[in-house]
């Protein structure tokens, strides 16, 4: 069977992969993007396309006959999980011992299953974490076209004082005010207007009938809805679902080979197919990227990459807690599944901490408080190719992940003493207070100006480019989405002026 050939690919759908595919699109570039997850378009027999949190099905994970929800238990019960039949799911849990990375699988990639916050980091920390890149261009041109493309939306201050989707938010507010902490709104890509009218009983309910973490069928700007759209809009872009990437080599004429490996549903493999590229773009995430990389240079594929690529990886100093609230402090029955508000001490020079306020989208009264708390851990991993497994595992020790409970221990430490609170320690599975097994925020292993030159260009190859979050350096200070999608913005203009061959 003749090889397929395409002038561009993109692998993955993510962020970094949809800002690339409708540039090149929009260039006049035929481009195919590979993607392993499935395409969620279709409802199924209980007409929707996603479950919820409270009864999951085999739509809600990737490959698993267990669910595996962040917050393991509640009041130690084992109450979140259900068992499920294994399927292409949307949300996986990708476990490397002491550290699991959430993701999503599915055309979109995080962008179907994550929280939606739209954060633009913090000029000073950004110049900070990437220094040769422009910060002027970036916040004066890509930051804002980013979010104008995304559909980033802010929420109606005078609403979320009186609704009661945002209750959970305002009791935490208040403790944090108490302690002299300050917070603030933060912007998003679910539409707030939807939101309201869902509450007011118009139109049928997604964020407000806990969905978030597998999937919203309503309300939420995915990818699919913005960029990818624009992209198989201009005609010269096709998304191929279920089409997973396992291995990348390098020809004679300097062009690229991969083969991708289709499946069905249920995981059966249907063939595995050779397609062929001049111009390739990595945007499989951290994880996809990086491991497709380290597995070229390791098994003698793409020889000439360097010692940097697979390093430089962090958890953007993610770490989950929760607070137990006064009986008279009540969150009531209702949370959104949207967070709309963060604690922001950033500004603190030793403990910097942006902790969203998260909500537990139980459907009772929780007397919880919830928190994503990103923090400034320094701790990097790395990945190192198994050739057993054919797997490029993440090396990571959870005590790296200490200095992300220590700056979060002083922040929340405090507003407990001044409120006279406690933590929960039912939330996690057995009896701790602090979470740092975890992380939805992976970022780095093909980190910019390391692996690759300033612009996403693979060191050692010619037209091999990363753009995804593995180029930002293990932290961003907010949720990353933004500004993985304004530095690809940047990165393709770049490319597409100076490599591509458009005709
Ligand atoms: P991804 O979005 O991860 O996309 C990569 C895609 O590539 C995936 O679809 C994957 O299936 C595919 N892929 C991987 N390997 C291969 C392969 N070999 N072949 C073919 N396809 C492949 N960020 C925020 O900014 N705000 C939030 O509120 C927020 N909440 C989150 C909540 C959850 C539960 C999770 C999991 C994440 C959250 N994030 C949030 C993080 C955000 O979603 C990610 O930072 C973002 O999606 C990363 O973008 P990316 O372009 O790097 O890749």
């Amino acid at each position: 069977q003749a090889a397929e050939h395409s002038p561009a690919v993109v692998i993955g759908t993510g962020y970094g992969a949809a800002v690339t595919a409708l540039r090149l699109g929009s260039a006049g570039v035929p481009t195919v993007m590979l993607e392993m997850g499935r395409l969620w378009n279709t409802p199924a027999e209980d007409g929707k396309i996603f479950s919820d949190m409270l009864a999951p099905d085999r739509r809600a994970m990737w490959f698993t006959d267990r669910t595996e929800a962040p917050l393991a238990s509640f009041l130690w019960l084992d109450i979140a999980n259900r068992d499920i039949e294994p399927y292409a799911g949307v949300l996986d849990r990708v476990d490397y011992g002491d550290m699991s990375v959430y993701v999503g699988r599915g055309v979109g990639g995080g962008s179907l299953v994550n929280g939606a916050m739209a954060v633009t980091p913090k000029r000073w920390y950004f110049e900070q974490v990437l220094p040769e890149v422009d910060a002027e261009e970036m916040y004066g041109r890509y930051f804002p076209l980013a979010n104008s493309m995304l559909g980033t939306n802010h929420i109606d201050e005078d609403w979320f004082e009186t609704c009661d989707s945002y209750q959970f938010a305002r009791v935490s507010r208040a403790a944090a005010h108490k302690a002299g902490y300050k917070t603030t709104f933060v912007p998003s890509v679910y539409d707030f207007d939807y939101m309201r009218r869902e509450e007011n009983g118009l139109v049928p309910r997604s964020a407000l009938a806990s969905e978030v973490i597998y999937g919203n069928n309503h309300g939420k700007r995915s990818l699919d809805q913005t960029y990818l759209a624009a992209a198989v809009g201009t005609g010269n872009v096709t998304i191929q679902a279920l089409s997973e990437v396992r291995d990348i080599a390098q020809q004679q004429d300097g062009s690229y080979a991969l083969s991708v490996r289709r499946i069905d549903e249920l995981g059966n493999v249907l063939d595995v197919r050779q397609l062929t590229t001049e111009y390739l773009f990595l945007g499989a995430g951290s994880l996809g990227s990086t491991e497709l990389l380290v597995r070229a240079r390791d098994t003698g594929k793409l020889p000439n990459l360097g010692e940097a690529v697979g390093e430089g990886w962090g958890t953007n100093g993610n770490v989950m807690l929760g607070r137990a609230n006064h009986v008279q402090d009540l969150v009531g029955p209702l949370e959104s599944g949207m967070p709309a508000l963060g604690i922001d001490a950033w500004e603190d020079p030793v403990n910097p901490v942006f902790a969203e306020i998260a909500p537990v989208p139980a459907g009772l009264e929780t007397w919880a408080s919830l928190y994503l708390a990103i923090t400034r851990n320094p701790e990097r991993g790395s990945f190192r190719y198994e050739p057993g497994a054919d797997r490029a595992v993440l090396q990571w020790r959870e005590e790296q992940g200490q200095p992300s409970i220590d700056a979060a221990k002083q922040l929340f430490d405090r507003i407990n003493s001044v409120n006279g609170t406690s933590y929960r320690y039912d939330l996690f599975g057995d009896t701790r207070a602090f979470e740092n097994r975890f992380t939805y925020h992976p970022l780095g292993g093909l980190v910019l100006g390391e692996a690759t030159d300033l612009y996403g260009r693979v060191k050692g190859y010619r037209n091999l480019y990363v753009t995804d979050g593995s180029l930002i350096p293990g932290s961003t200070g907010v949720n990353p989405f933004v500004t993985i999608t304004a530095l690809a913005e940047r990165n393709i203009a770049r490319v597409l002026a100076e490599d591509v061959r458009t005709r």
